[in-house]
């Protein structure tokens, strides 16, 4: 078991005061945006004239780093872009699926990279300055006026510029977005010892019905887990099921709904990033560079408030925007997650079989990076800047559907 590192009794000071800017979760998205904000990196070079350093504060109900949220998986160029290399584990070049029929090894036009949670968000965490505190969040004050009320298990504490990097339940929100009726897959995975060289995917009816298993090597340990796109369908069984298949032990659990649908990244004042704003994409669920490319985008339009450079009410609209922007993009993984259960095994089989030629899975994978590529972190684009950026990814991505639509006909 993990040492519980969060505060607890007596440790539990009272917690108020204002703020200029609050992130509440400490996790991929909520650290990406806490960079941006907080971080040395980027930021205009201090002299006298300089304004006062803005007071960023960042919560969680768990230390950084104490609760692992995913199997860990990421393109390396991410985690290298971020200067995340250190947390790395193991690196693959290549991806072997599994269908009822097959087994295709897929190269990889880039490498993804298993990592250690705890160590990632470390890296990620010394790249701001901003004050930490353990603090389970309850929610917010009446909306209205400039200033939100952020109710906290500790006490209340108020900023102007308030972020929801809180994971699905999207706290700051308003309720109701409830599994199994809202659009979230159910994902859970064991951790045991153990090694391997391939990062495997099984797409099989027998193991799930609509979703995939997974095996993630991370040098010392498997990350043996299932997702199930269908929030009904219960997936314990069929990972202890696929653990046992693999000869690995069903230990160290670790499970959450994922949301598959994007939802508003704006609402009643509150910036909302990361799977809050159902930023994991849908088919795959990736949503670990996700989460960093929308914190990212959050946190320079933060940054740009914070400067004078922009309005907060411009931000709100302009990082709404950039999400919005890129909703079509959510909605045909959307429609691919929900064909592919549909394809008969053997079609399943004979497509892999096709979709392996090198040609192929470059092509495919490279556009499937694009959707949240790396060099967005290198960008050190200003707001107005990643609008035109935003809007000229829109156009590639429209010419290159253009093509594909092309090819498939
Ligand atoms: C089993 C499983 C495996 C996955 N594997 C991968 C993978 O390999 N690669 C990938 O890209 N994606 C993966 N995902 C998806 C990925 O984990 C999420 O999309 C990603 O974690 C989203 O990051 P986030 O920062 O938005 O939210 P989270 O990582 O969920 O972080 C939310 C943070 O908010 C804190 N928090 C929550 N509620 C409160 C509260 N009330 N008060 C204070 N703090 C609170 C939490 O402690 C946490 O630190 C997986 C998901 C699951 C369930």
């Amino acid at each position: 078991m993990p040492r519980r590192r969060t505060k607890r009794g007596g440790e539990r000071t009272p917690l108020a005061g204002d703020y200029d800017v609050i992130v509440c979760g400490a996790s991929f998205a909520g650290l990406a945006v806490a960079r941006e904000v907080a971080g040395a990196w980027g930021a205009t070079p201090p002299s006298a004239a300089s304004p006062p350093p803005p007071r960023v504060l960042v919560l969680d109900r768990y230390e950084i780093g104490e609760r692992q949220t995913s199997a860990c998986a990421a393109p390396t160029a991410w985690l290298e872009a971020l200067g995340l290399e250190g947390s790395i584990r193991q690196t693959f070049d290549r991806l072997v699926m599994h269908t009822p029929h097959s087994s295709v090894r897929f190269p990889l036009p880039w490498t993804f990279s298993t990592f250690d949670y705890t160590q990632l968000c470390h890296l990620l965490d010394d790249q701001n300055d901003a004050d930490f505190e353990t603090a389970k969040v309850e929610g917010r004050g009446p909306a209205g006026g400039e200033t939100i009320e952020i109710r906290t298990d500790r006490g209340t504490v108020s900023a102007p510029l308030v972020v929801d990097a809180l994971g699905w339940r999207r706290i700051l929100g308003p309720p109701g977005y409830q599994p199994p009726d809202a659009p979230l897959s159910r994902g859970l995975e064991v951790h045991p010892h153990g090694s391997s060289d391939d990062l495997e995917i099984w797409i099989d009816r027998a193991i799930v019905p609509a979703g995939y298993g997974w095996s993630f090597p991370a040098r010392d340990e498997v990350r043996v887990g299932v997702g199930s796109f269908d929030p009904r369908f219960h997936v314990k069984d069929p990972t202890v099921e696929l653990a046992a298949q693999l000869h690995r032990d069903a230990v160290r659990y670790q499970g959450n709904w994922i949301p598959h649908r994007l939802r508003p990244a704006t609402e009643g004042g509150v910036f909302f990033a990361g799977d809050s704003a159902g930023h994991c994409l849908p088919l795959t669920a990736e949503g670990i560079r996700t989460a960093f490319y929308f914190g990212i985008a959050l946190g320079r339009e933060l940054r740009a408030v914070l400067e004078g450079r922009t309005t907060r009410e411009a931000a709100l609209r302009r990082y709404g925007a950039f999400s919005d922007a890129h909703e079509w993009k959510f909605r045909w993984m959307l429609r691919a997650q929900r064909a592919v259960p549909r394809v008969p095994p053997r079609v399943l089989a004979l497509a892999s079989r096709a979709m392996a030629s090198r040609a192929f899975t470059h092509w495919s994978f490279d556009h499937y990076l694009r959707i949240a590529p790396p060099s967005f972190v290198a960008a050190e684009l200003g707001p107005d800047h990643q609008d035109r950026a935003g809007e000229q990814q829109h156009d590639a991505d429209h010419a290159r559907e253009r093509d594909r639509r092309l090819l498939e006909a």
